[in-house]
Formats: structure tokens, sequence, C-alpha cells
């Protein structure tokens, strides 16, 4: 049967056997992946997993060659040779592209359509994180025309093959169209969805067939945030508040070993650490908006679509404070959070070539605020250091733990898997907190020595932690809520020395914690403008707190829930405005292990009574 003539059948063949290779190769790319979950004894939906690859494999494969074939019908000889090379440049672009997904995917544990490399891609600050060298832009292009010209040899020998077959490439459009159905059943059919491992690892499963839980059900909401109305409460007392914030902190770092300056304050009468405090998510620029606002990092999505207000903030104002910030990365320029910046009264962004020399600009204008005629007024100040982040800067004179990585080791083509490696890595991010330890407790010093007979406040925090491969991954922004990622250290110093017991605490008790301090007129209950609680009340031997994903729900649908005990994941159904499931349960220190059912029922009550008391359901 002819359908096209022996020529353009010959070039369509090609054009259609080139996309087949490229799709059947990125299969295999993810299968190969997806066989290292299978390892580590994670559900994968093995079938309902291959049906999925089979069924993007064939999809590509028809959409390129659908996309190419009229070229091919063509008069003109050079169009052919254009679509044929077309064909073979643009599956070699999908094939590097989905080996560095992969290879970002295996180390990081995000996709290279993740808002967290989105995010870093708008800000522009790719090189500061990945620094890609110009060997590595060389082998990626070297790859790239390697990788087009193996797909138009294969296109190539591959026409050949078909046209002793039949006259046509449609032999080829037709088994393509099978294997498209064949893995559509599958994917949809034996697992669906499939189970979190496997779903996250394949690009796009998630987006694609994973319900998302927002609005699902039709149901529409309106913030009811503060859950009271009237004037604004004011400040009975006005002492001055002080709040620094690290980035990238892990809580094992707070100890003398590593950040000699802060231990030694916390030990001070005046301060408390906290015995187990847990950041609101795993990524700046929500754990920055929960920190600011006493709210579920979550909210972020919702109120600063609405530029709804800062409480705190407000109140701050309403009493006659400065209230400033100040900050060593762009933070206005980070995800949504200019809505957050624009709320103080002004907001200090560093200057500097690189973290260390921003660090440095910034400790500098907050002491020489501190000893301004402003200092000695009221304020609220905010604080963000930022050399701790990925590549963790320092000075030579603080590489105190050695051997340590060079400045421009690589994310990319380094050898993570050496444990020499390892240590080196772990190493230089020590020395960069031992750094940014110096400058806290420079700050943090002066801020107790200048308020000497005052009345004041000071809160030392990380955003997140940041994992070492503590369970196989590096870095924070992957979806995982183990300790190296969630517990960072706190410590809060109080000018009335006042002695506090923090078993648990959560990011979201900060603010509650200042204004509970000052003493609000009239009296506000914090659960009434917070997620959070007074840390200095009396605390609940049983508290829990939340730790939600990034992009939560909208993009993720994991939360933990953190008791001083144990830790329950849960996932939030698609169907139903706040629905939960707990589907695994670990002790406080990431051990998998049993919990009654009568205390994941109490996970879950907390989490309906939490997850929207600041909204209303209108109809
Ligand atoms: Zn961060």
């Amino acid at each position: 049967m002819t359908l096209v003539s022996p020529k353009r059948g010959k070039v369509l063949s090609a054009i259609l056997v080139t996309s087949l290779v490229t799709a059947l190769s990125l299969w295999a790319f993810y299968l190969g992946h997806l066989h290292r979950w299978l390892a580590r004894g994670e559900p994968t939906g093995w079938w309902g997993a291959a049906g999925y690859c089979l069924m993007v494999a064939s999809g590509l494969a028809i959409g390129i060659g659908i996309l190419t074939a009229p070229f091919s019908l063509a008069r003109a000889g050079w169009v052919e040779r254009a679509a044929r090379a077309g064909t073979s440049v643009l599956g070699a672009i999908l094939l590097v592209s989905a080996y560095i997904d992969n290879r970002l995917y295996g180390v990081l544990g995000v996709h290279l359509y993740d808002s967290s490399v989105t995010t870093l891609l708008g800000r522009g600050e790719v090189n500061a994180s990945l620094h890609i060298t110009l060997a590595e832009v060389l082998l990626v292009s070297g790859s790239t025309l390697a990788c087009a010209l193996a797909l138009w040899l294969a296109g190539w020998a591959g026409s050949h093959f078909v046209r002793r077959i039949a006259q046509g490439g449609w032999i080829v459009g037709v088994s393509l169209g099978v294997l498209f159905v064949v893995g559509w059943v599958g994917s949809r059919g034996i697992h669906a969805p499939l189970p979190g491992a496997a779903s996250s690892a394949l690009p796009f499963y998630d987006l694609r067939f994973v319900p998302r839980a927002v609005n699902s059900t039709g149901e529409a909401w309106t913030i009811h945030y503060p859950r009271f109305g009237g004037p604004l409460p004011k400040l009975l007392r006005k002492p001055s508040f002080l709040l620094i914030l690290v980035e990238t902190l892990r809580g094992d770092m707070l100890s003398p070993e590593y950040m000699p300056e802060l231990w030694a304050l916390q030990s001070r009468p005046t301060c408390t650490r906290s015995a187990n405090h847990q950041a609101s998510s795993h990524s700046t620029d929500h754990c920055v908006f929960s920190l600011l606002y006493g709210l579920h990092s979550y909210h972020d999505q919702i109120l600063g679509k609405r530029n709804v207000p800062n409480f705190p903030i407000r109140v701050f104002k309403e009493s006659g404070y400065h209230v400033l910030g100040a900050s060593s990365a762009p933070l206005a320029q980070w995800g949504e959070l200019s809505y957050v910046t624009e709320q103080f009264q002004s907001f200090f962004e560093a200057k500097g070539a690189d973290p260390v020399e921003r660090d440095r600009d910034l400790l500098r204008w907050s002491m020489d605020f501190l000893a301004s005629d402003s200092g000695k007024e009221p304020f609220f100040l905010f604080v963000f250091f930022d050399s701790t982040h990925h590549k963790y800067y320092y000075p030579p004179d603080f590489e105190k733990f050695r051997p340590a990585l060079a400045e421009g080791h690589s994310l990319i083509s380094g050898d993570e898997h050496d444990p020499e490696i390892r240590t080196r890595f772990v190493n230089r991010y020590r020395n960069s907190v031992g750094f940014v330890d110096n400058s806290v407790g420079t700050l943090l010093r002066l801020f107790i020595r200048l308020g000497e007979g005052k009345d004041w406040m000071a809160a030392v925090t990380g955003d997140h932690g940041e994992e070492f491969w503590d369970h196989g991954l590096l870095g924070h922004a992957s979806v995982s809520f183990t300790n190296d990622r969630s517990r960072v250290p706190l410590v809060l110093c109080n000018s009335d020395s006042r002695s506090l017991s923090l078993p648990l605490t959560s990011h979201v008790d900060i603010m509650p914690t200042f204004l509970d301090y000052a003493g609000l007129i009239p009296p506000i209950e914090p659960a009434d403008f917070s997620s959070g609680v007074s840390l200095l009340r009396a605390q609940d031997a049983e508290r829990l707190v939340l730790v939600s994903s990034i992009d939560f729900p909208e993009k993720n649908r994991q939360l933990a829930v953190v008791s001083p005990t144990s830790k329950y994941l849960v996932w939030k159904d698609p169907e139903g405005a706040k629905t939960f499931r707990v589907t695994s349960t670990s002790d406080a220190e990431d051990v998998p292990a049993q919990r009654p059912e009568a205390d994941r029922q109490k996970a879950l009550e907390f989490l309906n009574d939490t997850y929207r008391r600041f909204f209303v359901r209108v109809r």
C-alpha cells in the first residue's frame, strides 16, 4: 500500500523513526529513575508508571511527526532535509533537557519546571546557586550536537528498514498510535493516580493526573483576618523588637562548635532556646511570610494575591513604632514577597558583589540604625542574613572546618556520591554558618547592650534547614519534612529575663509572642490574628504544629503535623475543602514508628481546626 511516493515515504519514515528513538530514550531515562525509588522500598506503581512513560513517549513522537510531516511532503529537497535535521535537533534538545531534569531530581528532588527552580531562573541568580562553568556549557552543547547526529543517523538507518516492510512511514505512525493508546490505558486504568514517589519523579505527572486541591468542590471562601472587628488595638508597653532571620540554618548548627556566638548568648539568663523549633515550610518566601504574619505559610498564596495587610505590622505602625526591614538577599524580588516588604516603612537592601559583602553591609547598616536616634525610639527591626544559602559563602579567615569545597564547585557536574566531596560540602556550609553566627552575635550583643535598662525582645531563627543526603537528597527545595529541612534554631531573649519553657515552637509563634510581650489594648487572643501561640504563656504538653510544602495546596498536597514526640505526614484529599489523611507516622527524629489511631485522629482534628481559621465559607 502506498500512501505517498516512495521518496517522500522514506523522508517521512526517517522523521518518525527519529521521533520514536527520541521518545523511547526519554522513557528509558525516567524508568531508570523510578528504579531508584523501587530500590528504596517505596511503592512505585510500576505498570502505571511504565504506561505513563509509554504514553508520553509515543505522544511526543506523534507530535513531532505531525509537526514535521508536512515539510517532508514539500517538493523542495532542502525543505525535506531541514525537516529531518530539525526533528533530530529538537529530539536532542529534549533528551539533554530530560537528562538535566533527571540529574536535578536525583540530587535536589526537584524538577526543572518546579517553582523553586523557576523562581531562581526569574531572579537571574542561577549561576550563584548552580555555578555553571564554561566546561559545562561546552559539554551540554557538545552532547546536544552529538545526540542530534545520532538521532539523524538512527532516522536514516530506520527509514531503510521501514522501507523494506512498507512503502511509507504509515506503519511507524500506526505503531505509535497503538503504543499511545496502550500507554494511556496503562497509566489511567491500572494505577490512577500513581503513589507519591512515582508521581513526583515522573515529570508533569502531578500536573496532569493528580487532581488539584483548591476549589475542587466549587466552594467559595472569603478572608476573615484578623478575626475581630473594631479599631486596631494598641500596645500597652513600647518594647523594641529585633527579629533576625538566617537563610538555610539547620537546627543542629546551634552548638558551641558551629555557632559559638549564639550559643554563648542563649545561655544568658535573658535568653531561652527552643528544644524543637519547626519552620513553617521549606522555602524562603513562604517562611518569611509566615514569620512576619504569624500565619501558616500557605496563607501566603491567598493573602498575597489580595494584598491583605499584616496585622502585627499594622499594630506596630498604629502604636508609633519605626517598622524597618533589612535584607542581604533581594527578598522583595523573591516569589511574591514584595507585598510583604512594601508594608515596612523602609526596607534596606544591602549592596555588595557577593553574599559576604552584602551580609557585612547589612550588619553595618543595622548597627548604625541601633546606634542612631531612631534606634532609641520603639522599633520593630527585621534583619535577614544570606551567606548560608548554597553555595555557602564566607571570608577565608572563617574556614574553620577543613577540607572545604572550593567556592567554584559545581552542583551539576560534581560527583556528590563521593564521601570525600560530601564532607567538603558540609564543611563549606559549617564555615558559612560560623561567619553568619559572628554577624548575628555582634548585632544581638549590641542590641542587648544598648537596651540596658530598657524594654526589648529579640528572636533569632533560620528560615528553613538544609539536607545533606541525610535522607538521600541535597538542599531544601524538594517536598520533604525531615528535621534536617524543617527544624531550625530559635533563640528568644527579653529584657524581663523571663524564663520560658519551649519544648516545641513554630515560626507562627514569633509575632504573637512579640505582641503579647508588649500587651494588646484591648486584649486580643493570638488565635484571633495568628496560627501560632504566645510563647510567654504555659505551653500545652501535647501541642501540635504545622509544616507545609511549597505551593501548598495548589501544586503540592503534603503537610506535616509535628508533636513533641511524633510526626504525621498528611495528604490533603483533592475532593472536599478540608479533608486530610495521615499517610505515615514517625517519631520526633523521623524514625518510622506506629502511632495509635486516637493520636492520628488528634492530628487531623488539629488540622481541621487550624486549616481555614481565617476563612469563612460564603455559600
Ligand atoms: Zn531560604
